[in-house]
């Protein structure tokens, strides 16, 4: 965080449209400041495109005088029902509301509204370092009002409430999870009182719609790290309510001596892992639940141990309940979640034996253009604490992804469509839709991918014209198929 003067502070808001909000708003005669995200951001150097400012008098007047003075290229849309208004104009959304007091009834987030003093406004806000305002109106023009020292907590990394934390997360529980959030954005700490208030708060979760639950938890899943937001989570309870799934990982047994891991904290490292090199939030969420089918299929096997027998083909038949209990997309980004899970085992069991082109051949076939992805998902799967085992898995998969390069130039079977088609074999031998198509069909599409022919039409059309005569099928006279 960079400290800022108050001639700093007039500089960084030296673009034309502060001066523009301070003429109108000296015009108007009213005090108004720029206040919450804004500032914050200001000071932590990060890059904002909204700016929030409130103005002790009506938010709505000054933003009507504002695009007056702007003119055709400024944008005003007005929301009487809320009392707030936004002016768009040079890719900027600017929004006004009027300095407000809010009081909150037990069975909803929604406040009741007064009008109020920057005071009450700052009282309303909810963390200190999203409480600061700073004054637009020329006379004092950059003086920063930070009332809880929000300042301070900035620069040691701090995240607590201005007033009594569990007022504030009672009122809007929704508050818990923009906390969190916070915390793990920022990378910064929870204020002890703030973070037992959680505690004592979780279950006012339930008058938050899942929607916005949903936004947090994506935020906090596209944040560099974002096991810290899952731990936060699951040490106030919140996860429970969330993903008590996850919360079921969290667990180490051990029978005659041996234990499993705790899948919970190797779930967060994998996660973690994979954040270092995708922004992609699909991925990241595949590895949040690559294992999420190992409590189910936990077993205490007597000549073995513990095993988590299809554990991927379990989770993957989870996700769906999962990602329509989140609100979570229920279209090809999830089967693309559930892809992930299902086949994340399968490069880890090809690079520990020997790697074949029968089984890289298979891969490429069902993971297709996720083959990628599914090796980045491997690779940060990899937690093992012995750098010895660590550097086998690694070589290996470096093996497995070169034989998938070599295989795909040669075999083209990443977006495998057979070279013969049902239609075609029904042609062939004048058969309707029946059982001996469908045999047909898979033992062709065995063969290319066991590497017993090329993915070539001429050696699919003896193959099959082999096959059909051994299962007694005769070539139909008039079958036109070259
Ligand atoms: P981001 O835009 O990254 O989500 P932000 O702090 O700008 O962060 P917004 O939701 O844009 O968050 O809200 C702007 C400001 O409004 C906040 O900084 C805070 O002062 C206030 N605010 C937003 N939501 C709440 C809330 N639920 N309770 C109290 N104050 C809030
Ligand atoms: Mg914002």
């Amino acid at each position: 965080m960079k400290y800022l003067t108050k001639g700093e502070l007039c500089d960084k808001l030296s673009a034309p449209i502060f001066h523009e909000i301070s003429a109108t708003a000296d015009e108007l005669d009213v005090e108004c400041y720029v206040v919450g995200g804004y500032v914050r951001d200001l000071f932590l150097e990060r890059p904002t495109n909204d700016i929030d400012i409130v103005v002790v008098g009506s938010g709505i007047a000054m933003a009507e005088a504002l695009a007056k003075r702007l003119g055709k290229r400024a944008n005003l849309s007005v929301f009487r029902n809320f009392g707030t208004a936004q002016v768009k104009y040079r890719g900027q959304e600017i929004e006004f509301v009027g300095a407000r007091k809010e009081s909150y009834t037990h069975d909803s987030r929604k406040p009741i509204v007064e009008d109020g003093s920057l005071e009450d406004d700052q009282n309303r806000r909810d963390f200190t370092i999203n409480a600061m305002a700073v004054c637009l109106n020329a006379s004092r023009f950059g003086e920063l009002v930070d009332p809880f020292n929000g300042l301070r907590d900035l620069e040691d990394g701090i995240i607590a409430t201005p007033l009594d934390p569990d007022i504030t997360f009672s009122d809007d529980p929704l508050r818990m999870l923009r906390c969190i959030r916070f915390a793990t954005q920022l990378n910064f700490m929870i204020e002890d009182e703030t973070f037992e208030a959680l505690e004592r708060n979780k279950d006012r979760l339930e008058i938050i719609s899942t929607e916005r639950i949903c936004d947090e938890l994506q935020k906090i899943m596209r944040s560099p790290t974002p096991s810290k937001g899952f731990i936060d989570l699951y040490r106030s309870g919140l996860l429970h309510l969330i993903l008590p799934e996850l919360v079921a990982m969290d667990l180490v047994e051990t029978r005659n001596g041996k234990s499993h891991k705790n899948n919970f904290y190797h779930t967060l490292e994998v996660l973690d892992n994979i954040a270092k090199v995708t922004d992609n939030v699909w991925l990241r969420w595949g590895a949040l639940l690559h294992d999420i089918g190992k409590p189910k299929s936990k077993r205490w096997e007597v000549s073995i141990g513990w095993t988590f027998h299809n554990h991927n083909f379990i989770g993957l038949k989870m996700v769906p309940n999962i990602f329509r209990r989140l609100k979570l997309p229920l279209d090809e980004r999830m089967k693309y979640v559930q892809k992930l899970v299902g086949l994340h085992m399968r490069p880890i069991a090809i690079a520990d034996e020997e790697v074949t082109d029968s089984a890289v051949r298979r891969l490429l076939f069902e993971a297709g253009d996720d083959i990628e992805d599914l090796m980045t998902l491997c690779e940060a799967d990899v937690t093992s604490k012995n750098e010895v085992r660590k550097k086998t898995f690694m070589h290996n998969f470096q093996l497995v992804r070169q034989k998938l390069v070599d295989i795909e130039e040669k075999d083209r079977v990443r977006n495998f469509q057979p070279p013969v088609s049902g239609d075609e074999i029904m042609d062939l031998f004048d058969l309707q839709p029946c059982r001996e198509v469908g045999i047909l069909k898979q033992s062709l599409k065995d063969a290319i991918l066991d590497g017993i022919i090329p993915n070539e039409r001429a050696a699919a059309l003896n193959y099959i014209c082999e096959k059909a005569h051994n299962m007694g099928l005769t070539k139909s006279l008039s079958a036109t198929i070259e």
